[in-house]
């Protein structure tokens, strides 16, 4: 089959890899610089390429198209293909034609990654010959490309999830929806939401689909849509305290790393995905027990002249800083701000109300933030750098009081990624330690 693959990234070369073991016959097009680790992974695999361009008449020879996950459908060359009739699908509807392997889907606005891990850890504790996969480290093509396992693990962004169509995980889970990168779904809830139910499109009756019984958006679709999977619902009414109920067993949350009512309900989906492929109660406790929670998600970076600070460089959406404020015992200084992707602050006035002392936007542009939080917060900086962030924070930080960096906005304004600007902001902490 002639095979292209529109984008050279992590899942378009791994999609490369993949067709070519499976002899197909491959070309990849990026429109931009190809990054020089995966210029040379191509060429060593013998794969051909352009960079800087679509050529057209190329690509038109295609008998399916690969596109990643980052390009968006109205480009014009996307546009153009479909007008065509040329299927354009994305790498995980590609990647899950070549395994047998039983596969879990994991897809939310937030929580994606931690579930993702915990999950993971929670079988490879257990004794299973599992991987993890996806949106998170390899992905899934190159994954299988170099090694197959019987279980996968499968973070799934809504993204990824517009290109697929037969693609079945065995398991899927629906984390939770809320308002995040609309500007991708013409600025439609609603297209939205049935971008994160396609992960349970193609499941049949004896498949799984775990969900968030309290969240309105999945509530509602599930009224109106008839799905064809067992439906296994999550709701924070299994939380006791320390202690998670699930399905007649117990587990007991006092000795893990993960914090927070979000990653209690996590926690939640990973135990009934694990429990649903057999892994034993005792296995499943002994990896809450020894699961090390991830970077960039509420982690704690250190507590300098009593004042702790936090990382949660990972929150881009407002409903990742609700759970972030809402787990915070202390008064809090808030760094927040970067791109703004349409945000609606309206949910998180209460517990800014309730818990923010004082804030320091952290963006190019931090007039909306101003605007709305003037009058509820009384006093509010602004700063250029992670390092001139914790400089103002900690000076109006008092001691016993916590520095929580969660921006609810995308980071590019001022840093490469989210993991920049977290590193940035640890980096910034651990100076003041040895200053
Ligand atoms: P994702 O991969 O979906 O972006 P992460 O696990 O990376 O999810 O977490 C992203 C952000 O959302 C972090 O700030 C984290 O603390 C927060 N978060 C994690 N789980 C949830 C949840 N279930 N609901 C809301 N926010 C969450």
């Amino acid at each position: 089959m002639n095979l292209i693959i529109l984008g050279a990234g992590e899942s378009g070369v791994g999609a490369a890899i993949l067709a070519k073991q499976h002899g197909h016959n491959v070309f990849v097009s990026d429109k931009g610089a190809i990054g020089e680790n995966y210029r040379r992974e191509l060429e060593s695999h013998g794969i051909a390429y352009e960079q800087q361009q679509h050529s057209w008449e190329r690509i038109a020879q295609a008998d399916e198209v690969v596109k990643s996950p980052g390009i968006p459908e109205r480009v014009p060359i996307v546009q153009q293909l479909v007008g065509k009739g040329i299927p354009v699908i994305s790498e995980i509807e590609f990647a899950g034609r070549y395994t047998t392997a039983k596969l879990m889907g994991i897809t939310g606005s937030n929580g994606k990654t931690t579930t993702t891990k915990l999950a993971f850890h929670l079988l490879a504790t257990a004794g299973f010959d599992a991987a993890m996969a996806g949106n998170v480290g390899n992905s899934f093509a190159r994954s299988l490309s170099e090694e197959q396992h019987q279980y996968y693990v499968l973070e799934l962004s809504s993204f990824q999830l517009d290109g697929i169509d037969a693609f079945r995980p065995d398991i899927a889970m629906l984390l939770n929806i809320t308002p995040d990168h609309l500007d991708r779904y013409e600025y439609k809830m609603e297209n939205y939401v049935r971008s994160k139910f396609r992960i349970a499109k193609s499941q049949r009756p004896d498949d799984f689909f775990l969900y968030n019984a309290e969240d309105e958006n999945i509530g509602a679709y599930i009224r109106q849509h008839a799905l064809r999977p067992k439906l296994v619902p999550a709701s924070s009414s299994m939380i006791d305290g320390q202690l998670l109920h699930v399905a007649g067993s117990t587990f007991d949350m006092s000795r893990s790393s993960l914090r927070g009512r979000h990653n209690f309900m996590n926690a939640i989906f990973a135990i009934q995905a694990a429990r649903l492929w057999g892994a034993e109660d005792e296995a499943i406790q002994e990896g809450l027990d020894t699961f090390v929670s991830v970077e960039h998600r509420m982690e704690k970076v250190a507590v300098v002249d009593g004042v702790e600070y936090i990382n949660d460089s990972k929150a881009t959406n407002v409903d990742a800083v609700f759970y972030a404020l809402e787990a915070m015992a202390r008064p809090t200084i808030w760094i927040a701000g970067g791109q703004d992707k349409g945000n609606d602050y309206g949910p998180l006035m209460d517990l800014v109300r309730e818990k923010v002392r004082a804030m320091v936007c952290l963006g190019v542009d931090n007039k909306k933030l101003i605007d709305t939080f003037s009058g509820i917060v009384a006093t509010i900086e602004e700063a250029g750098s992670a390092s001139e962030a914790v400089g103002k924070a900690a000076k109006l930080a008092r001691a016993g009081e916590v520095v929580l960096l969660s921006p609810a906005c995308a980071s590019f304004d001022l840093f490469k990624n989210y993991e920049d600007r977290g590193r940035q902001f640890k980096e910034a902490v651990r100076q003041r330690i040895n200053r």
